[in-house]
């Protein structure tokens, strides 16, 4: 016998921390969601590293809308300070900036929090909203476009209908892939090892960059364990030397790090597993077509610089819903299409600027530092000089960094 058909509104392929996030803010409306994801739940949520994220205000404004915020409190760190140190040992070295979150108005930039408690807190949120209907351990293997609506088909045969397809599936996304949409990647040929490790003398509520020639050493403080202080730390290095890191014993990882970060973390103690990410820079050739809206590292892929990526995502997930809100308040009942062009131009224009801005930074800062050329070396010098000098300059940039550009969605504010 033929399964039956269901038909939702919106279907997010990926339940990833931003497919979670969007699922999370659209159960809010009076809409029937799916999320699927081909990973079974008690899967979903382990993580295979021990990274952490950098989740700023605005994001942290997205959480406490859900009214979740204070669940993370717990097992988090504010981050007050970031400094940013030259360590390329270049001729031309930059002058030492930091920015300090009092500077914009806040207590704190943003929250240090581990990777594995963020997917678990968005995950375990599910069972709540009656109007989310998870599929875990399942896939999409065909979509059909239809004048009205997608016709969805999953692996095991179960027949799905939706009016919006939102693809939070990741960077290789099927999703994005079935709507046509095309992407053009950057390879960097370096690649970010991302570990926490324990020391022994406390960074205080301080992230610290080093930018090393190889690209950025970054130490973000985590919260402190009863005997020690730990820290993540993602450091990127050339792909050859990344790969040989990951093979050294711990002690000879722990000199290293002592070494490049001049002894302010004390003696290192312990590392946790390191993961290695390829650094790419990936685009679209745009953001939504076809019924289908791209949110997270669907829609874009950035190098871990400046902690963008995953507040990027939740700009898009805050943005989508947004959008989608306008829709359904001025069309009510049956004449609300949240898959028509103009829906998908809407989303495309205001997340096109945005994530190519923040695309390029990405970019022109890590090719500053890998550049060997004099004329490079200073103008990001002199860019650093400016900052250190200039108060106006360094809460613009400040700003730019945590908001959205353009208007910021109300669930951020
Ligand atoms: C070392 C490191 C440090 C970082 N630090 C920060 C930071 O401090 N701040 C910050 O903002 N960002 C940071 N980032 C970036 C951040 O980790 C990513 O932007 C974020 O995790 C992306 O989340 P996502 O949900 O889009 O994708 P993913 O986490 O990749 O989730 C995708 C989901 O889709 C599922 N999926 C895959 N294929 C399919 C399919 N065919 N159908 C359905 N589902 C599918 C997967 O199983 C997964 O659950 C960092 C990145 C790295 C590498």
């Amino acid at each position: 016998m033929n399964k039956p058909i269901l038909n939702f509104d919106i279907v997010i392929s990926g339940a990833g921390s931003i497919g979670l996030v969007t699922a999370l803010l659209l159960a809010k409306r009076d809409l029937n969601i799916a999320i699927i994801d081909p990973k079974p739940e008690n899967i979903i949520t382990k993580v295979d590293d021990t990274r952490n994220i950098a989740l700023m205000q605005p994001s942290l404004n997205v959480l406490k809308y859900l009214g979740i915020f204070d669940e993370f409190l717990s097992l988090s760190r504010p981050l007050r300070k970031l400094h940013i140190v030259d360590a390329t040992n270049r001729l031309l070295r930059a002058p030492e900036v930091v920015f300090t979150a009092q500077e914009v108005g806040y207590d704190y930039f943003a929250l240090n929090i581990p990777m594995g408690k963020i997917l678990q807190t968005l995950c375990a949120q599910l069972p709540n909203h009656k109007n989310i209907t998870t599929i875990f351990g399942n896939e999409i293997k065909h979509i059909e476009q239809r004048p009205k609506a997608l016709e969805i088909e999953l692996k095991d045969n179960t027949k799905l209908t939706s009016k919006l397809l939102i693809g939070a599936d990741g960077r290789n996304s099927f999703a994005r892939t079935s709507a046509k949409i095309t992407t053009s990647t950057k390879t960097y040929p370096q690649t970010a090892l991302g570990f926490a490790f324990k020391h022994t003398r406390d960074l205080g509520d301080t992230s610290v960059e080093f930018h090393r020639k190889n690209g950025p050493f970054t130490l973000i403080p985590m919260q402190n364990l009863s005997d020690s202080s730990q820290t993540s730390l993602v450091w990127s290095e050339s792909n050859q030397m990344a790969a040989e890191i990951k093979q050294y014993p711990q002690e000879k990882i722990a000199v290293l790090i002592e070494k490049y970060t001049n002894g302010i973390v004390g003696e290192v103690t312990e590392i946790g597993f390191i993961a290695g990410f390829p650094l790419t820079n990936t685009n679209c050739s745009t953001y939504a077509q076809n019924r289908t809206i791209l949110v997270g590292e669907a829609a874009h892929i950035l190098p871990p610089i400046g902690a963008q990526g995953m507040n990027l995502g939740f700009q898009d997930a805050a943005i989508a819903d947004e959008l989608i809100g306008n829709v359904l308040n001025e069309n009510s009942g049956s004449g609300a299409d949240i898959g028509s062009d103009q829906m998908m131009q809407l989303y495309n224009q205001h997340r096109k600027t945005d994530i190519s801005a923040r695309g390029k930074a990405t970019d022109l800062l890590n090719i500053s530092l890998l550049s060997n050329l004099l004329p490079v070396q200073f103008a990001r010098g002199l860019g650093l000089f400016m900052l250190q000098s200039s108060k106006f300059l360094r809460t613009s940039i400040m700003k730019k960094a945590l908001h959205p550009l353009g208007k910021t969605p109300a669930t951020m504010r």
